[in-house]
C-alpha cells in the first residue's frame, strides 16, 4: 500500500534524495568507501558541502554579502547563538507561539527584549499585523511559519530594524526576498533534509557589533571563516540536504514547488471547510502552506478523535495526529509530499463524513 507521510518533521523527503544518499552511505563517487568513512576535509566531501551551498544560494537567489552555513544544534541551538551574536541592548521578538516563545526565552539571558506583539490572546491562530516596531531594536525575530499552530507570515514584511527569521518549516516552499532579512535560519529536516543539520544564512555586516566575548564555536564569524569546517559537520545530513536541493532545481526551484504546494494547500483546505464534521481554527488569511492543523467542527465534537486517525491509518497515512496544544488532526504538506497524498486525506475525510454525518 502506498505510504502517505503527514509528519511535521522530520518529515517526508524526496525518494531520489534517499536513494541516492544510500548509494552514498555504501560507496561514495565509486572510491569504494562510505560517505561516512572519509574526511570532511576531502575533496569528496568539499564538493558535497560547496554544491549544497550554491544551491541553496541559486534557489534562493541569496545576495553575494549573506553567507551560506551549515552548523550542528538544530533550530534550538540559534535560539541562543542569535542572542549571544546580535543583542547589545534590545532585541524585539513577535510571539506567534511556542518556537518563538523558546527563542525568546534564551534572547532574556542577553540583554532586553520587548514582545513587540503576540497571537497569544487567541491561542496563536493568527498572525499579528500593522505592528509598531520600535526602531531602535538591535533585531526583530519572526517566526515565518508556525508549525504547531498552522499559522504563517505570507509575505516579506518591511520592518525598520534588521530582522531574523526562523524559516525551519517553511523555507523553500514560496518564494523570499533574501534581501529583507538580515539573517534567516532553520533545522532542515522539513524541506531540506534530515534532522542534525541547521541552515543559516546570515548578512555579515550585522555580525561583530556586540561587546560581551563569544565563545569561538557560537561565534558566526568562526564558521564563515573556517567554510562551516570548524568542527566536523553533520556529513551525512548535508550529503542528503544537497540531494534534496537537486531534486528541487530539477522541478523547477522554488516558484514551481510553491504552485504546487499552493494547489495542495488549496484541495485541504477546501475539503476542510466544506466537510460539516471537520473545521480549521486558523484565521483564514494567515492559513500556513505547509502545517494544516483541523478538528472536529463543534456538532462532532463528542466524536473520538482516534476514530479519524484510525481510519486514515488503514488507508497508509500517517502523522495526522494533532499538536497536544491545538488538538484535533494536523497535515503537514511539505515540498516531498506528493499532491496524490493528499487526494486520499481528502477522501478519506469525505468517506469519514459518509460514515458518521448526522
Ligand atoms: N522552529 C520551528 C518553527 C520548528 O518547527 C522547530 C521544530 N519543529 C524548531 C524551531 C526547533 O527545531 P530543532 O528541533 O531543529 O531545534
Amino acid at each position: 500500500m502506498k505510504k502517505h507521510n503527514f509528519s511535521a518533521g522530520p518529515s517526508v523527503l524526496p525518494r531520489v534524495a534517499i536513494e541516492n544518499a544510500s548509494a552514498a552511505l555504501l560507496d561514495l563517487n565509486g572510491i569504494g568507501l562510505s560517505l561516512i568513512e572519509i574526511s570532511h576535509r576531502s575533496n569528496d566531501f568539499q564538493q558535497v558541502i560547496d554544491e549544497a551551498s550554491s544551491l541553496l544560494v541559486e534557489l534562493l537567489d541569496i545576495p553575494s554579502n549573506y553567507k551560506v552555513l551549515w552548523l550542528g544544534g538544530g533550530a534550538s541551538m540559534q535560539f541562543c547563538m542569535i542572542p549571544f551574536n546580535l543583542l547589545e541592548k534590545k532585541a524585539g521578538y513577535i510571539n506567534t507561539g511556542v518556537w518563538a516563545k523558546k527563542a525568546m526565552k534564551e534572547a532574556k539571558l542577553f540583554g532586553e527584549v520587548v514582545e513587540v506583539a503576540s497571537s497569544e490572546d487567541k491561542n496563536n491562530t493568527y498572525i499579528p499585523k500593522n505592528i509598531d516596531v520600535p526602531t531602535d531594536l538591535d533585531y526583530l525575530h519572526i517566526t515565518t511559519n508556525n508549525t504547531i499552530f498552522g499559522t504563517e507570515f505570507k509575505t516579506d514584511i518591511d520592518y525598520p530594524v534588521n530582522v531574523v527569521a526562523d524559516m525551519s518549516s517553511d523555507i523553500l516552499s514560496r518564494k523570499v526576498d533574501v534581501s529583507k532579512y538580515a539573517m534567516i535560519y532553520g533545522g532542515a529536516q522539513k524541506n531540506m533534509g534530515p534532522a542534525g543539520v541547521t541552515f543559516v544564512i546570515v548578512r555579515e555586516d550585522i555580525l561583530g557589533k556586540v561587546s560581551r566575548q563569544i565563545p569561538t564555536m557560537m561565534d558566526y564569524r568562526t564558521h564563515i571563516k573556517e567554510g562551516s569546517m570548524f568542527n566536523t559537520p553533520p556529513v551525512f545530513p548535508i550529503y542528503v540536504v544537497r540531494e534534496t536541493l537537486k531534486w528541487l532545481k530539477s522541478l523547477g526551484g522554488v516558484e514551481a514547488i510553491n504552485k504546487m504546494n499552493v494547489e495542495k494547500a488549496a484541495l485541504l483546505y477546501d475539503e476542510i471547510d466544506r466537510n460539516p464534521l471537520f473545521s480549521c481554527p486558523v484565521n483564514v488569511e494567515d492559513r500556513s502552506l505547509m502545517n494544516i492543523p483541523f478538528v472536529y467542527s463543534e456538532a462532532y465534537k463528542d466524536l473520538d478523535g482516534a476514530l479519524f486517525i484510525e481510519f486514515t491509518k488503514e488507508r497508509g497515512m500517517s502523522g495526522l495526529k494533532g499538536h497536544r496544544l491545538v488538538g484535533g488532526f494536523r497535515a503537514s504538506t511539505y515540498n516531498a509530499l506528493g499532491k496524490d497524498s493528499v487526494e486520499a486525506l481528502v477522501q478519506a475525510m469525505q468517506d469519514f463524513e459518509a460514515i458518521h454525518s448526522k
